[in-house]
């Protein structure tokens, strides 16, 4: 063998093993993808009309983690950007985390000041709360608010997005999005907000850029990698392998679907050009009752652009997921409930049997990772796995 490590998947999960296994222990990686290209679903580049769009839905780096963000900061240079949503409700534009804005816009003024007051009488020294505690609230005003949130932003969203009631999926899921007790209009309250300057793509052809790895894209890591759990071996290309293998693919898919196939949503992305300078006020709004479309993002907006009289948007309409189909066979969320997680566990004490052999990322570990907790997982596991 070339190499002494194996990472099958080219996202931030792979990149990120490969760079610290060839730099901080001198292996030589090879790294396969199946796609064309790096980034996995970070991926971005110039559309016709000179545009940077991210081609796998919106991607926006936050965190609050110094390690993660000091990790992946020297691969590129970094702008801030603080993300700002908008949801079409009642066919008002209201801000998404719902907020006192939100409150001010669909309420009279009279109720709103009312909610507005009771909010952090009720929940003291708290800065955002769940729409589930919500929802709960002893108070009956706010919790009939709690009803009207769920039912104009999460309800219908949700049913949308995942193809499955709210009820069927981890709390964890719509949780992800608070309501937010004050005029605070950020999507996101992390305390790191930053946006690589000249997109992702280029920070992974950084991050990539070392002379102990090699990268093979267009290339299916099922074709050339057999495992075989009995014996706890694996096999590249017809020869014994025992050097160290991060896969980041779905982990279903690693073992044949012996347990039976796991679960995921997947997107139909609808790219539009407009000769105009802006197509919505800020970079995404949702939709979560209008349309079978969940949210339409505009990327200039999203990446600082300049340019006068042209401007792209995607709407990103859900599916389902059709293993093997080229239209929708990309597995971009696991659907979370404890019974894919229990189905998932039964997987992931497969790769166990196998010396050397490391699930690793969104898709391995099926979980709702952000960029960041991808990172920080990577970080962990390729540091822990030279012995
Ligand atoms: P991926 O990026 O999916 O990479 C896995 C790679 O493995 C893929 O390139 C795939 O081609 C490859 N692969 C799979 N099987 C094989 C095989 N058999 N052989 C070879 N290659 C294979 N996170 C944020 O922090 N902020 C956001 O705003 C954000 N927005 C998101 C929007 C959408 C629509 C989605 C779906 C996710 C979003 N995320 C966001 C999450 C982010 O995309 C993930 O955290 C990140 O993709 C995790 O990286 P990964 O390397 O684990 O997986
Ligand atoms: N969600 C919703 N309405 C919204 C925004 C989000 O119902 O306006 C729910 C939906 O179930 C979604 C989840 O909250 O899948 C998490 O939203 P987030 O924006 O974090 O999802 P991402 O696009 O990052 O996967």
């Amino acid at each position: 063998m070339e190499f002494d490590a194996l990472v099958v998947g080219c996202g931030f999960s792979g990149a990120v093993c490969a760079r610290v296994l060839a730099e901080e222990y001198g292996l030589r990686v090879r790294i396969l993808d199946k796609r064309s290209h790096i980034a996995g679903n970070m991926y971005d580049e110039k559309d016709e009309h000179g545009i940077l769009v991210h081609r796998y839905g919106p991607h926006i780096f936050h965190t609050n983690s110094e390690e993660a963000f000091s990790y992946i900061k020297p691969f590129s240079d970094w702008f801030f950007y603080e993300h700002r949503v908008l949801g079409r409700i009642r066919d008002k534009l209201v801000p998404i985390p719902f907020n006192f804005k939100s409150i001010d816009t669909l309420f009279p003024a009279e109720k709103a000041e009312s909610l507005k007051a009771k909010l952090p009488a009720v929940f003291p020294g708290r800065e955002k709360v769940t729409v589930s505690e919500l929802v709960a609230a002893s108070d009956a005003e706010l919790a009939e608010l709690g009803r009207f949130v769920f039912d104009y932003v999460f309800k219908n969203y949700t049913a949308k997005q995942w193809g499955t009631p709210v009820e069927t999926l981890d709390s964890g899921v719509i949780n992800r999005v608070p309501v937010v007790l004050s005029y605070d209009d950020r999507y996101f309250q992390d305390a790191i907000q930053m946006t690589p300057k000249d997109g992702f793509t280029a920070l992974f052809e950084n991050l990539l850029d070392h002379p102990n790895i090699s990268v093979a894209l267009g290339c299916d890591a099922k074709l050339h990698l057999s495992l075989d759990t009995e014996a706890g071996t694996m096999q590249f290309d017809g020869r014994p392998f025992e050097g160290i293998c991060i896969y980041t693919g779905p982990a279903d898919e690693l073992f044949d679907f012996v347990y039976g196939p796991l679960p995921y949503r997947s997107l139909h992305m609808v790219f539009e050009h407009h000769d105009k300078t802006s197509f919505q006020p800020v970079s995404v709004v949702n939709y979560p009752n209008d349309g079978d479309f969940t949210r339409i993002t505009e990327f200039k907006k999203l990446t600082a652009q300049k340019k006068t009289g042209s401007t792209t948007v995607m709407y990103e309409y859900p599916r389902a997921y059709v293993r093997g189909s080229a239209e929708a066979g990309i597995p971009y969320y696991a659907i979370l409930n404890q019974k894919n997680r229990e189905l998932h566990a039964k997987y992931a004490a497969l790769a166990e049997k196998i010396p050397g052999l490391h699930l690793c990322g969104r898709l391995a570990d099926y979980a709702y990772y952000n960029m960041d907790a991808a990172i920080l997982a990577a970080l962990r596991l390729a540091r822990s796995v030279v012995k």
